[in-house]
């Protein structure tokens, strides 16, 4: 009785998760993993982050524009959501933003639940609050769309040999963990999976979505890539280790760009 109690609770948690969809591109998804557990072991990595990182102190300009544009683009997704019906997309998320002392890291992410992390050294090519927002309205679009649950949903199966999510993440925890900061690049940890180009593509529009509310240029962007795609002659930066590549990305970027207009209100206006 018990074993059948649990699959259809099951059932039902892996029916309602598959039903979801990313909003702005209405992909179907089939997240297996509740997000409220994911929002919890961030939580666990990112205080981990915060207490063996510096952090930019909040009087400095450069942490306050990442603060400003985070409240901005944080504020600009709730309305958004709220007034498309979709608020659940952002339950439980308490957003943070701040500016890690690291100029050898041009990177920056955002957790589940909203906790996000730039590294001084993305400023430089970055350049100012417009190719700022360009990259964070991206690594929070990974975020909103729910990308690591589906990487780790598909790493769990893969890793742990099909043992129901829920089991695997209960009896094997520090498995799930290890899983968990794979996916999500968890601070700079070397072997982060790379997003697929389909998540990166994905993150592209909504963060292009994503500035335009919050009341930038998304025109912008297109100068910021072509910088990074200028400046990482070398290795290339983590958050775009894989594709797609700077031409496609760019292409693709100009694109989307007659969308991503129709959500762009100046500021002021
Ligand atoms: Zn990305």
């Amino acid at each position: 009785m018990k074993r059948i109690l649990l699959l259809a609770s099951l059932t039902l948690v892996v029916f309602s998760w598959s039903c979801s969809r990313v909003p702005i591109t209405n992909r179907r998804q089939f997240n297996l993993l509740p997000e409220s557990e994911l929002m919890a072991m961030s939580l666990t990595e990112y205080k981990k982050v915060l207490n063996s990182s510096q952090l930019v102190p909040d009087a400095d300009p450069n942490t306050a524009m990442v603060k400003r544009i985070g409240g901005k683009i944080s504020a600009a997704i709730t309305n958004y959501l709220n007034t498309h019906k979709n608020a659940k997309r952002v339950r439980g998320f308490k957003w943070e933003f701040n500016l890690i002392k690291d100029d050898k890291t041009v990177n920056a992410w955002c957790m589940p639940g909203g906790k996000v992390c730039v590294y001084t050294g993305l400023l430089p090519v970055s350049k100012d609050e417009n190719g700022l927002a360009v990259v964070m309205g991206h690594e929070v679009a990974h975020a909103i769309a729910r990308h690591g649950n589906e990487r780790m949903s598909q790493q769990i199966s893969l890793q742990l040999g099909g043992t129901a999510l829920s089991v695997a993440m209960s009896q094997q925890p520090e498995k799930t963990q290890q899983i968990f900061n794979q996916c999500y690049g968890v601070g700079t940890t070397l072997g982060a999976l790379a997003y697929s180009r389909k998540h990166e593509t994905e993150a592209d529009k909504l963060g292009l979505v994503f500035m335009a509310l919050a009341g930038y240029d998304p025109e912008t962007a297109v100068g910021f890539w072509e910088r990074m795609a200028a400046s990482s002659s070398g290795a290339p930066p983590q958050f775009l280790s894989t594709h797609p590549s700077s031409q496609t990305r760019i292409k693709d970027i100009k694109a989307f760009m007659p969308t991503a207009k129709k959500y762009y209100k100046p500021a002021g206006k």
